[in-house]
């Protein structure tokens, strides 16, 4: 059962003037190469690029992949009958997808397909950046290649076809007399009006209608096992967690059968498209984190971080870093698109701490993921408030959109290293740590006085994990007007340097030009060494005594 779901338009489509310039900036942050001292080890290293997973060949990955899949199939009856469609959108797994699953035991045969729908590559809502930019768009390819050879193995395909969902589905049914298309739920309005033409449509093309089966999977708690409706879900995430902790168990994950054919005959099953094809310019990851999409790597990266490199037992005292792609698991651009299922890694946490060891850490991984339910189950109850400037709180605020302070702030030239190269990172890779996104936000919304959705719109943009409710949730809470009663949540940046780089070796890595420096001035190296800073720090540049309580205070009552 779904509860109240608030399905108001957030998002007209316009064409908006911005766009091309948009495209534009962000092709050439994009190309741009960094310039580097040819002589230093260490200007080298900053060089590589870390493949992630980093578990050696595409063998190894399959090999681990197939073993994974292996533990979870299992021999099921099938007494459905006739044709049922599964429409993937973000949920491209085979692992624990009850939509699959479902398809496979109502049908005879099943036609799994995916919807190329144009509007994910249009603009975004109100300041008409791309909404989808190159690698998360590279990212979502990978993900469908992995899908259909996955598929393929089972006796099934994935059909790829271009344009609306409800165009396409209620054809397909038609063609093939399908009885049900089975999807996975969502919960924000723009996937919930599509969702909602797909059904009307469907019951125009029949006489005896085709039903839309909508079903929950995007959560490591099932929303049916809250103990209380989402409509009253406790304002503070501590009260979540804990009721949720001692009210609900966590579903075992869904196995499906090894063969999950016969498949349909199907004339044409469409191709994966090329990156350029989509609209977007392909643009290479050249420096930092290359992520593979895709359920195969998804499961190879649990296996590297649990199993084979042991990070799992160290994760709460790492995962505030930003270099490097151990710190902290990595998961979200897997779990965003649906290649990877929580449930699994919920899972993985208990056979690890069984077979190795359990400690904070374990349960670290696990209290992250709530965090991600709980801003799911936030955006039925919030609905479009999540997307409005005033936040679920509807707190009234004169912000800035000067276009000149956000670029800045956007393309990295803002004039504080830790600003700047967080948002290289985050243009060049598709990603960014939590705790640089929480150090953008907070410069981008309290220092410079921005709109918080221009930052949240440009996080759509560029994140390969980008999800609605965890974006937006998170950028309401930065800009002070989620629905929680903390509001000031400033981020001194001296002290966040101080304590998450203090060797300066982050800023280097993104900004080489900062290598030569001493480490003490990499944080602060001045205009003559670096670029004038484009606005003063609300609580001042180098003593943020004022400013450690308020750090202090998001920690200790987040946990974070
Ligand atoms: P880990 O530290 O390894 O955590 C494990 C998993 O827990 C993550 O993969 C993620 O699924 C979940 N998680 C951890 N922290 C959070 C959090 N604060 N909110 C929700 N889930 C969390 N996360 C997204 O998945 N998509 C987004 O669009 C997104 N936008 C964000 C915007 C801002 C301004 C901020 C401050 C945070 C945002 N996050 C978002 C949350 C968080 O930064 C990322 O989930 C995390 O950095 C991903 O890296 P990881 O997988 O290594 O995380």
């Amino acid at each position: 059962m779904i509860h109240n779901l608030n399905t108001i338009t957030r998002r007209p489509t316009s064409a908006n003037p911005l766009l091309s310039a948009t495209k534009q900036s962000l092709n050439s942050i994009f190309s741009r190469r960094i310039t580097m001292h040819s002589s230093s080890n260490a200007a080298r290293a900053s060089q590589i690029v870390h493949h992630v997973p980093g578990s050696g060949s595409p063998d190894e990955t399959g090999r681990i992949a197939d073993q994974t899949f292996t533990r979870y199939s299992t021999t099921s009856d099938r007494k459905g009958k006739g044709v049922a469609i599964v429409w993937f959108r973000n949920d491209l797994r085979i692992l624990d997808n009850e939509v699959l699953f479902k398809a496979w035991v109502s049908s005879e045969v099943v036609l799994p397909v995916y919807c190329i729908d144009p509007r994910l590559f249009g603009a975004t809502h109100f300041f008409g950046f791309p909404k989808t930019g190159a690698l998360r768009a590279q990212f979502l390819t990978e993900c469908l290649a992995d899908l259909k050879t996955n598929l393929m193995k089972r006796g099934l395909n994935l059909l790829i076809q271009r344009g609306k969902p409800e165009q396409i589905l209620p054809s397909l049914a038609k063609t093939y007399g399908a009885h049900t298309v089975y999807v996975q739920k969502e919960t924000c309005s723009e996937e919930i009006n599509v969702e909602r033409r797909v059904s009307q449509n469907l019951q125009k093309e029949f006489v005896v209608s085709t039903k839309l089966e909508l079903i929950w999977g995007c959560t490591m708690y099932h929303v049916d096992d809250l103990p209380f409706d989402c409509t009253s879900l406790p304002d503070v995430y501590t009260q979540f967690r804990k009721s949720v902790e001692s009210k609900s168990v966590v579903r075992r994950c869904i196995r499906v059968p090894p063969s999950l054919g016969p498949s349909p005959n199907v004339e044409d099953w469409g191709c994966v498209p090329e990156t350029s094809s989509l609209g977007v310019e392909p643009i290479k990851v050249v420096k930092g984190m290359a992520f593979a999409g895709g359920e195969s790597a998804a499961l190879s990266r649990v296996h590297e971080y649990f199993w084979k490199k042991d990070l799992i037992r160290t994760y709460k005292v790492t995962r505030n870093g930003m270099l490097g792609s151990d710190y902290s698991t990595k998961f979200s651009p897997w779990l965003a698109s649906g290649s990877l299922s929580p449930r699994f890694i919920y899972e993985e946490v208990k056979r690890y701490e069984k077979q190795r060891e359990a400690n904070d850490s374990t349960y670290w991984v696990l209290f992250e993921l709530i965090w991600r339910d709980y801003f799911r189950f936030l955006s039925i109850k919030q609905g479009n408030s999540l997307f409005h400037a005033g936040g679920p709180r509807k707190v009234q605020t004169n912000w800035s959109q000067n276009r000149a302070l956000f670029d800045a702030w956007k393309d990295g030239r803002t004039g504080y290293p830790l600003i700047d190269a967080n948002m290289k990172e985050l243009s060049s890779t598709g990603f960014m740590s939590n705790r640089g996104r929480q150090i953008v936000c907070s410069f981008l919304v309290r220092d410079m006085g921005i709109d918080w959705r221009m930052g949240a719109e440009w996080f759509e943009t560029c994140l390969l994990d980008y999800d609605p409710c965890s974006n937006y949730g998170n950028w309401t809470y930065g800009a002070g007007v989620g629905n929680d009663p903390r509001e000031d949540r400033y981020f001194s940046i001296p002290k966040q340097a101080q304590n998450y780089d203090p060797e300066g070796e982050y800023v280097a890595y993104w900004l080489p030009q900062l290598r030569a420096l001493p480490k003490e001035k990499r944080h602060n190296p001045g205009m003559m060494l670096y670029i004038k800073t484009i606005v003063p720090l609300k609580f001042g540049n180098t003593k943020p005594t004022s400013n450690r309580t308020r750090d202090d205070r998001w920690k200790t009552n987040t946990g974070r």
